[in-house]
Parts: structure tokens; sequence; C-alpha cells
């Protein structure tokens, strides 16, 4: 129990700032820019009033920070969960930093949340609290400004909301303003899959330093959202036997793997994927310490800490979550010989989509799938060599790579701006 205590307690701002003081006394960066880097920009806290089907009127807490502008406008997602905090959100905007650093996208990081757990609320009241929580947003977004995307629990639906009451407030259409819009709205083509096909190709690429064989792998996804469910599906497409998923209700395994869109259509009918027939049910913390080859975690933060790291058995992690993994369970699995993409790298797909959609909004030039896949390949691809260069120079583990490329560009675009006035 007090264990449990203990884990749950993991503060994702205090592993953020862990994260970056690593990296930062790697870069011997000056103190001044240490101070900087280590704080977000702006912190937006809003309770607003919904009103709800029966008539009557709930408050809702929600947040919008901004860590680092530097490289350009902040660019995060925004996600509703009945655990969201200040914290996390600080947290989640500066992982966008280092995220669109790590990349090259000419984004600074930001990040949203609404305390709410959507599945109680109709799609009607969810409507009513996104735009709400957009108009509350409208002072600080903008597509030059900071511009909002899906995360957990929100999809391309409350981005065309949050297009909708932007462009209702401007007076004219401004699609640039959010991404993973409709396509209809100016989305783009490949976004919907861009977190999990990022992530596919970086377990592509550390598949190949590693010497692994892919469609050999047995995998395991934790979280059967837009990451993990379309992540399972890349992979079984691959060839790999995927044996086992979760979602917030539970997991469910089976040796022999089973398809991830049959699974799929089971969650839309029953609302979990525990139950599929053939296969056994499993929780959450067993799911990460199964038997299998290449681990997803594509849910929550802190879901590997040092209460599991040692009894993980998949020799590759891909990180499509946000921050699943403490830092004293990296310095386990470093220990134990496991090879981590770390999140900032792993699952910047999904950002770097984004990116496209914003410069095919701002140019109202659309490209097709084919291109979108191959521009998103070539970045990845980029990426996961600079990050493993990295990785061998310095001796480090991929995720200070990782942070040793990306704080350093952040770093440097601050420190050759200046300090205003
Ligand atoms: N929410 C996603 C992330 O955590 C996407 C952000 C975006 O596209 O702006 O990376």
């Amino acid at each position: 129990m007090a264990t449990e205590q203990i884990v749950q307690a993991v503060n994702a701002w205090d592993v953020a700032q862990q994260q970056f003081d690593l990296a930062a006394e790697h870069l011997h960066l000056s103190s001044g820019l240490r101070k900087v880097l280590r704080e977000p920009k702006r912190e937006l806290t809003v309770h607003f009033p919904v009103k709800m089907d029966d008539g009557s009127v709930e408050v809702f807490t929600g947040y919008r920070v901004q860590h680092n502008l530097s490289r350009g406008p902040a660019k995060g997602g925004i996600r509703y969960h009945q655990n969201v905090t200040l914290d996390e959100v600080k947290a989640l905007a500066m992982w966008m930093t280092w995220k669109c650093a790590v990349v090259g996208i000419p984004f600074g990081g930001g990040k949203g949340g609404v305390i709410v757990d959507p599945k109680k609320l109709s799609l009607r009241e969810v409507e009513g609290l996104t735009r709400r929580f957009a108009t509350e947003l409208s002072i600080l977004i903008g597509p030059d400004k900071d511009i909002p995307a899906p995360d957990v629990n929100t999809n391309s639906q409350t981005m065309a909301w949050i297009m909708d009451t932007y462009s209702m407030h401007v007076g004219y259409t401004a699609p640039a303003v959010v991404t993973g819009k409709p396509i209809p709205l100016g989305g783009s083509e490949g976004r919907n899959e861009a977190t999990a096909q990022g992530a596919v190709y970086t377990i592509q690429s550390a598949a190949q330093h590693l010497g692994i064989d892919v469609p050999k792998c047995r995998v395991a996804v934790q979280g059967f959202g837009n990451a993990g469910a379309i992540a399972a599906q890349l992979m079984h497409a691959l060839g790999c036997k995927i044996v086992a998923v979760s979602d917030s209700t539970g997991g469910i395994y089976k040796a022999e793997g089973f398809d991830p869109s049959s699974v799929l259509a089971w969650k839309k009918e029953h609302y979990s994927v525990v139950g599929f027939p053939g296969t056994r049910e499993i929780s959450n913390a067993e799911l990460l310490e199964c038997d299998c080859d290449i681990l997803i975690p594509a849910a929550l933060e802190s879901q590997i800490t040092v209460r599991n790291a040692g009894r993980i058995q998949a020799r590759l992690i891909a990180e499509a979550a946000n921050g699943p993994t403490t830092p004293e369970a990296d310095d386990i699995l470093y220990r134990d010989g496991k090879f981590v993409i770390p999140d900032i790298l792993c699952n910047a797909g999904g950002v770097t989509v984004s990116y496209f959609e914003w410069v095919q909004d701002l140019e109202r030039d659309f490209w097709d799938v084919e291109q979108v896949n191959a521009k998103l390949h070539r970045v990845m691809n980029k990426a996961f060599a600079s990050t493993l260069d990295m990785c061998l120079k310095q001796q480090v583990n991929m995720r200070t790579a990782a942070y040793l490329v990306a704080v350093q560009r952040v770093a440097d675009a601050a420190s050759v701006r200046g300090i205003y006035p």
C-alpha cells in the first residue's frame, strides 16, 4: 500500500525538471539559461461555467501553459482527463519544447488540459465545454501565437469546435489556429495516424541498429487510444505478433497474438478491450512486465517506475506516450541493457505532421498522404540518427541524448535572441 502511494505520487513536473537538469549539466549551460529554460514562460488557469443537459451549471478548471517560445509559436495538445493538474500540464508543455526541437520544427512548447472525465458528459456538454474553454484561451491562442492539437481524450471533432469558436471571435475562418482538424476543414492527410506512424519509423530505425528482425517480434501496447491502437495495427501490418494491449479498463494477453483491428471493433462495441474472445485478462501493470520483444507505452505518465522497471522483459521500449518512464526507472532500464526510444523522439510524428498541417493551411496548398508520410519518414529518420549519434558519442542513454540535441537547439535560439530589454 505504501509503495503504491509513493508510485502514484510521482510528479511529472519534478520528472521533467530532473531530465532537463541532467541535460543542462552535460551541456554546461550557463546558470542564466538554466534558470530560464527550467520554468515555463506563461501559465494560464481558468475556471469556467458550462450549462449541463439537466439545466444545472458546472464550473470546470482548465490550463494552458507555454513553456518556451524561442524557436517559434507554442505548439501542443489539449487533454481532457479527471487527473489533469497544473504541474502535469507544465511538464507536458516543457516536453513539447524539446520534442519540437529534436525533430527540428519551428515551434516552442505548449500544452493545455481540463480537469474532466469526458466519458461522463454528453456530446453536447463536451461541445459546450470545448467552446467555452476555447473562448477562455482566446487571449493566448492564434496561428502565430499558440496552436493547440488533440491529446488524451480529445480528437479532430474537438479541434473543429475550437477552430470554429476562434473563427467566430475573429470574424473570419482561421484554419491554422489548431491542427489535427478534420480533413474538410484543412486537416492534413496522415495526421490521425502520425503519432503511431512516427513511432513505428523510430522502432524500425532502432531495430536496424540493434539487429532485431521486426516481423519476428512480439509486441505489447499499453493504451488503446489514437497512438496505441494505430501503433498496434501498423506493427501488425509489418508482420509482428500483437500479444497484449490495454486501455483504462484493463488489458488482454494471448501468446499466439491477435488482430488489433478486431480488438478495436470489439472496443467500439463494448467500450473496453477486455473480454476480446480468445484472450486472457491482465492488468495494465502486468502488461508492462509481460513476455514480449517490443513494449509500446501509449497511455499516461509515470507507468515505468523503480517498482517495475527491473521486471520489464522487452528489449526495446518505444515511448508513444508522453513521460511514461521516471528518471530512476531510466537508470534501471539502461543498466539492464534495454533500448528506450524516448517520448520526445518516439512520439514526435504527431507534432511533425501538425507542423505540416499548419504549413498547408497557411499556404492553402494541400499534400497527398504519400507526400506527408515521405516527409515524416525523412524527419523521423534524421532525428533518430542525430539522437543515436549523440548517444554513442557521449555514452549516455537515448533519452539524455535526445535532450542534449534538443536542449542545445533551444539554448542556441534563446541565447542568440538575448534577454529583452
Ligand atoms: N498531443 C500531441 C503530443 O503530445 C500532439 C501535439 C501537436 O500536434 O501539437 O505530441
